[in-house]
């Protein structure tokens, strides 16, 4: 019976939770779009070489969760487990960098990823997704993150916060990382933990393992690593927050669980998720676009969970209004009554009133429970005898 069920870590959002959905998504990219961010859409599987080297890797996203497969013609690609490797690899493309910067995009969509099932957690899920291409500004790193916070404004939640640091810069991190490495040395890691950190020791801060976080109580922190430019990026950063009433906690451990971010890293978590409680998350990744194969590009951008959001929403026990109630619903008695019906509907709906009408036969008190259940503010009952004089009743 598998084959007839929702595949492992996958759902079906059905009426009103759908609606729920949608309102969520709205509301999350309706902040873009009045702060002139672009809509894009590109392609939910992409050359798997886009990810392994956008994405990077060290992380569990490359290296254990990709949806890879080879398609007939024997190409590697990937179901994408997130958004900004293939905006990254449309933008350099279609070179966009040569037109006025920033180049400011945002995408929504379904993402990928072979995790472990749970609450909050899945192996398809949709993301929100927003990047400002080509300039590094920290007012620009300043007005991301308080889109971000906007959104979750709109939609009423409160228990929400957001974790906020610097990782450095390239040149910050050489140094840093020869300590951070000399440092790990020391501990008492497996094999798998090592081989991770020859690649990427910061990803070892992010151990989630309380054997390991324990032995991590001294590691060295890049924030005490910062030179004098990117403390002074970072501050200016902290200070265009301010200015836009953004609040938020300093997170020196953040690493988050891609490897291209640089400087100014970000995490928006929820207090009423339990142990997913990540709603969203960005940075900026100045490397990015030329692993890519694009110019030396910087960028800054987030990716929020719509999903993970809509539980906050629900944690938070805020109703949102559904939209799929109809205004007008049209009921009818008798053969020639269904006829004036059906033509008065379609006129309504040409009109722009959202109107529904009963289908199926199913007498009067059918209809009225019909009526009911739609959620319409009028219903209007065509009789015999209204057609007669060429009236319906308005309830
Ligand atoms: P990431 O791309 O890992 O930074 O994730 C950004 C956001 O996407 C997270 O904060 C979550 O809200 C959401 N997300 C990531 N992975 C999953 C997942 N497996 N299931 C549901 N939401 C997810």
């Amino acid at each position: 019976m598998s084959g007839l069920t929702a595949p492992k870590g996958t759902f079906d959002t059905l009426p009103p939770d759908s609606e729920r959905f949608l309102a969520v998504r709205d509301a999350l990219t309706a902040p873009l779009r009045r702060a002139g961010y672009r809509y894009v859409e590109t392609p939910v599987f992409e050359h798997t070489e886009v990810f392994s080297r956008g994405v990077g890797e060290s992380t569990d996203v490359v290296t254990k969760e990709m949806y890879t497969f080879e398609d007939r013609g024997g190409r590697s690609l990937t179901l994408r487990p997130e958004l900004t490797a293939g905006l990254m690899r449309a933008f350099i493309e279609h070179r966009l960098h040569t037109g006025a910067l920033p180049v400011k995009l945002w995408a929504v969509g379904s993402a990928f990823r072979y995790e472990r099932p749970q609450a909050g957690r899945y192996r398809h899920f949709t993301q929100v997704d927003m990047e400002a291409l080509g300039v590094d500004d920290p007012a620009l790193d300043a007005e991301v993150v308080a889109l971000g916070v906007q959104g979750f404004r709109d939609l009423g939640l409160t228990e929400f916060e957001l974790l906020l640091t610097s990782l450095g810069d390239a040149t910050d991190r050489r140094p840093y990382r020869e300590k951070l490495v000399a440092f790990l040395e020391r501990l008492d890691l497996d094999e798998d933990t090592r081989r991770r950190a020859a690649i990427n020791p910061l990803r070892v801060l992010d151990d989630k393992r309380p054997e390991v976080q324990a032995q991590l109580e001294d590691a060295p922190l890049v924030v005490d690593h910062l030179s004098d430019a990117t403390r002074a990026h970072y501050d200016a950063v902290r200070q265009h927050l301010t200015d836009l009433g953004v609040t938020w906690t300093e997170a020196p451990r953040l690493v988050r669980g891609l490897d291209y971010y640089t400087k100014t890293t970000f995490e928006f978590v929820h207090r009423g998720l339990g142990a997913q409680s990540a709603i969203g998350g960005g940075g900026r990744y100045d490397g990015l676009s030329a692993s890519l194969g694009g110019p030396d590009l910087s960028g800054i951008g987030y990716a929020v969970g719509v999903d993970r959001t809509l539980l906050a929403v629900r944690a938070e026990g805020l109703d949102l209004a559904g939209s799929a109630a109809v205004q007008a619903f049209v009921v009818h008695l008798g053969e020639e009554a269904r006829r004036v019906a059906v033509g008065l509907v379609g006129r309504l709906r040409q009109a722009g009133v959202a109107a529904d009408t009963v289908y199926g036969g199913r007498g009067l008190k059918g209809a009225m429970k019909a009526a009911d259940r739609s959620g319409a503010s009028h219903v209007i009952v065509i009789g015999e005898r209204d057609l007669a004089e060429g009236v319906g009743q308005l309830k």
